[in-house]
């Protein structure tokens, strides 16, 4: 008899277990099933949690966008200080606009035409050539400065050639004159060298054309023949040391101009897009 009641009273024991777990296994899973918003419900209530989404609105807008702004800023006034300091180097550095090689006609070989009174044309041309060799390194231009038979002529590769010559003593003409090679493999090339040089050099001068007088030594001048056939060439007499010599020696500055004015002109249309 005792030992049936015992077992009578461990069963009910047991379903009564059963039953509370069972109970709180359905509380518990219908929490997790609402979520944080039914824990913030039964904490808070609907007002506050419509109050703190407002607020992390108002920080997202007013806090972080001017952070970034303020970094960029940083880096503005920083390159600013760069290019005041110099240390941006696409403001000072120069890029090469082209090769040019010039000739100081009869340099380091002989005199040329020497007058009575003992100028020799050598030292104007010599003068000349220097002035124009600066003047277009001034703007950018990788420049030469070439003797009369120097060793570089040969083969010379640049995007134009010049020889500077001056005329003879005599005082019955004036003017000066331009040629190209006469067998030129480029002539319309060549040809475009020597009208720019002509409208350029005859407009910075004043002198007169004095083409009726091209000589076969200038049609046919060594250093047009030697130097690569695809560099553009050209020889040009300044004036004659007799009738011209007043702008030779005197206005010199001027000559240089028409010549880099002339050579510039040939440059800027070869390299058109
Ligand atoms: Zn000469």
């Amino acid at each position: 008899m005792i030992r049936r009641e015992l077992l009578e009273y461990a069963s009910s024991f047991m379903l009564l277990t059963v039953i509370t777990v069972t109970i709180s296994m359905m509380v518990m899973a219908g929490l997790f099933y609402l979520g944080p918003r039914a824990a913030t419900l039964l904490a808070f209530g609907g007002k506050s949690i419509a109050a703190s989404t407002s607020t992390l609105t108002s920080v997202s807008s007013s806090t972080v966008i001017p952070a970034s702004r303020a970094k960029v800023d940083e880096v503005e006034v920083q390159v600013t200080l760069e290019a005041q300091a110099g240390i941006v180097q696409e403001s000072t550095v120069q890029a090469v606009k082209g090769k040019i090689g010039i000739v100081a006609g009869h340099w380091k070989s002989d005199s040329g035409a020497v007058c009575p009174d003992g100028l020799q044309e050598a030292q104007i041309n010599l003068s000349v050539a220097q002035k124009v060799v600066s003047a277009l390194i001034s703007r950018g231009y990788s420049t030469e400065l070439l003797a009369e038979f120097d060793p570089r002529i040969s083969g010379f590769v640049a995007d134009a050639f010049l020889s500077i010559h001056s005329d003879s003593c005599v005082t019955n003409v004036s003017g000066f004159k331009i040629s190209r090679f006469s067998l030129s493999k480029n002539p319309t090339v060549d040809d475009r060298l020597v009208n720019c040089l002509y409208t350029e050099y005859g407009k910075a001068t004043g002198l007169p054309r004095h083409e009726a007088t091209v000589t076969l030594n200038m049609l046919h001048y060594h250093g047009l023949r030697d130097k690569s056939p695809e560099t553009p060439g050209a020889i040009i007499e300044l004036g004659f040391l007799g009738s011209n010599r007043d702008v030779l020696t005197g206005k010199q500055d001027v000559i240089t101009n028409g010549l880099v004015n002339g050579l510039t002109c040939f440059l800027q249309i070869s390299t058109a897009p």
